[in-house]
Parts: structure tokens; sequence; C-alpha cells
């Protein structure tokens, strides 16, 4: 059996006529960046979302970009992003001349650890970049405490949690501002690079707007300088067809998620993700943490079927982040030779999911 770990053709099949005339009209109407299309799809998401205002930009590491930007910290601070992340998150903040701190990961969920975070508070901190990684919300009243009590800004990343929600609310709607990917492997994903920025601050999302598109007061006046980065109008149309569907995917989600908690339950080499009663989870991963990773991955292979890691190789002890000199001990140092994604796409049927369990139930039993 041949298991995709992301079966984006079949996606596109489901969806294709849809798709393809949402395609023509942006086509016909040559409205290919901003324009009416990029409205639109902006509507939609941030009232899907419940927040007042939603800039597209051109990708996700943008919008954190331009996000982290937009709060204009003080010089030379400190923002604080989980040690277990994709390296977007923490380039937002050194791109923009700030520091990075790594803060360790809770080891039930793999977001930021709570203990943790307000050890990682000193003088110098201005912000936190809260990733709801894998889809799994951040504990958002424990941060927005420690965020209350030290004066810090706040900023999503949600790039991997579209559709998840914490105490019934979407994420996106806590932070100062949130920045969402539509990379064509995430929850909502485009036909290419695609992002927005989301906030409930009027000022913080007109500076966003201008930044993401040189400064721009209209044709010819510059207020700032910014950047080129704004949705395009094709992106868009496929967006605005794909959020509503989204939903019905995140269900569906969490339907193989239940699948394989119930199934992989008794392996005791496998570590699987906590459910919290606080957290709808958008599963954009489902990562267990698994004893002989590696072979496990092997095997799975030999079977067709396909997996990831998410992270290979933890933040703090990447080539990039060396001169940071890091000497403390992270738990995401220790479990990036564990992390193992199995499939969770919504596209996957009940006897794919089978083949799955009963696969890793071999492996071990074999073992
Ligand atoms: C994908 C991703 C991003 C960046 O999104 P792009 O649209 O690919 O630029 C940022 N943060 C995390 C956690 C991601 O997984």
């Amino acid at each position: 059996m041949k298991i995709k770990f992301l079966d984006l053709k079949k996606q596109y099949e489901s969806i294709k006529n849809e798709i393809d005339s949402a395609i023509f009209s942006v086509l016909d109407d040559t409205a290919f960046i901003g324009g009416k299309f990029v409205t639109s799809f902006e509507e939609s998401f941030s009232d899907y979302l419940g927040v007042k205002h939603c800039i597209g930009v051109a990708s996700g590491t943008d919008a954190l970009s331009i996000a982290i930007e937009s709060l204009e910290l003080p010089k030379g601070s400190d923002v604080i992003v989980p040690a277990n992340t994709f390296i977007a998150t923490p380039e937002a903040v050194t791109r923009n001349g700030y520091n990075v701190v790594f803060c360790d990961i809770d080891p039930d969920n793999y977001t930021l650890s709570i203990d943790d975070l307000e050890k990682c508070v000193n003088e110098k901190t201005s912000a936190i970049i809260a990733v709801h990684l894998f889809g799994h919300p951040c504990k958002m009243d424990s941060i927005l405490e420690i965020t209350k009590k030290y004066n810090l800004k706040l900023v999503e990343d949600c790039a991997h949690a579209t559709g998840s929600e914490y105490e019934g609310m979407k994420v996106g709607c806590f932070g100062d501002l949130a920045a969402f990917s539509f990379n064509p492997g995430k929850n909502l994903g485009a036909y290419g690079d695609a992002g927005a920025i989301v906030t409930n601050d009027s000022v913080l999302a007109q500076r966003c707007r201008l930044i993401s598109n040189h400064g721009r007061h209209d044709k010819y006046n510059h207020i700032i300088q910014g950047r080129n980065s704004r949705l395009d109008g094709i992106q868009a149309a496929i967006l605005s067809v794909k959020l509503n569907y989204l939903d019905a995917c995140v269900e569906r989600r969490i339907e193989v998620a239940d699948y394989y908690l119930g199934k992989l339950k008794g392996i005791s080499q496998i570590i699987l993700p906590r459910r919290e009663e606080w957290a709808k989870e958008a599963y954009h991963l489902f990562v267990i943490r698994a004893e002989k990773r590696d072979l496990l991955q092997r095997f799975l292979a030999e079977k067709g079927i396909e997996t990831g890691i998410h992270y290979l190789v933890a933040l703090p002890k990447q080539k990039a982040y060396s001169y940071l000199a890091l000497n403390r001990e992270f738990l995401a140092n220790d479990f990036d030779d564990k992390l193992l994604s199995i499939p969770i796409g919504d596209q996957l049927t009940d006897s794919e999911l089978k083949f799955i369990c009963d696969s890793i139930k071999e492996f071990y039993s074999a073992a």
C-alpha cells in the first residue's frame, strides 16, 4: 500500500472544478496582485477567526517578520521563541535586528513550556512569539498572564494551527498580532507561497499594510520604507474556495487523530501527543515520540508509508545559532531523535489508517 504523507493531488482533484473556475475568474479580471479577490479573502478569513483585520502577504515567513517589525520594539531587545519550531519563527526576530532567546518546550504538547518561559524573561525582553506547534494551541491564559506581568508584546505563529481553538476561541485572536502561513502543505494551503497577518489593533493593521506595500499611502506617496510582500489574486481566490472546506478538513483530522490515539495506545515504545480538554487541535501534524525512530521510519517506508520529522535538528543545535553559544540543556534537543510525524491528511482512508497502525505494531512486536 502506498500512503503519501501529504496528498496534494488527491486534495486538488476533490475540488478541481471550483478551484479551476476561481483561477479563471482572476485571469479574466487580471486582478493579479491585491484587488477584489484579495480583499474578499481577507474579509472571509477575519470573519472565520473572529478578528477585526486581516492583511494578506506573500508568505507565512513574511507575515511573522512584518508583524514583529510593526511592533517597533526597543532596539537591541530580546524576543522569546520556542526551541522547537520552524526556523521562520526566530528569523522574524533576528532579521529585524532583535536577539532571539530560545525557550524550552512542554513535553506533553511541544509548545512553550510555561515554567521555562518565565525564567527566560529579563529586563531586555520585549516580546514573545507563541507557536501553536503541530496545531496544538499554546496555554494562552498562562502566556497572557506573563505578557501582562512583564508588559511584553505577543505574536502568535499560527502556521500550523489554522482552525485550532483555545477554550473555544480560534487561535490568532489572542496576541497583539498573529501570523498565518498558507504554504501548500499547511491546513489551509494555497498553490504557492502565501500568508496573512491578523490583528484587532487598527494602528498595527495599518502599519503592517504599509510595510507590506512599500510604505505606500497612495500610488506615488511613501510614508515609510516598506517592502514588497503582497498576496496574489490567484492565491486569494484559491484560498477563498478552500476556506469553505477548512472546518470539514479539521474535523476529519480530529477523527484520524482519535483513531491513532485509540489504536496506538498500548505500545510502550511510543509516546502519543496529549490531548488537553481546553484545546481543539487542527492536527496539522500528528507527532509521536518513538524508540528506535530511524528504524521505524525505514520499516514504514519499506511498507510504502511516508512519514516526516518535525524537526530533525532542534533550533538551539542548528549551525545558524551556534553564535549564541547556548550551553544549557533543552528538552527539545533530547527529543529530536525520537520525533516522528505519521500521516494525518484529511484524504486518508480508514483502510490506510488501519494499515499504518498495524505496521507500527508489527515493527515493535518484532523488535
Ligand atoms: C511554515 C511555517 C512558517 C513559515 O511559513 P511560510 O509560508 O512557509 O513562509 C512559519 N512558522 C512555522 C511554525 C511554520 O511551520
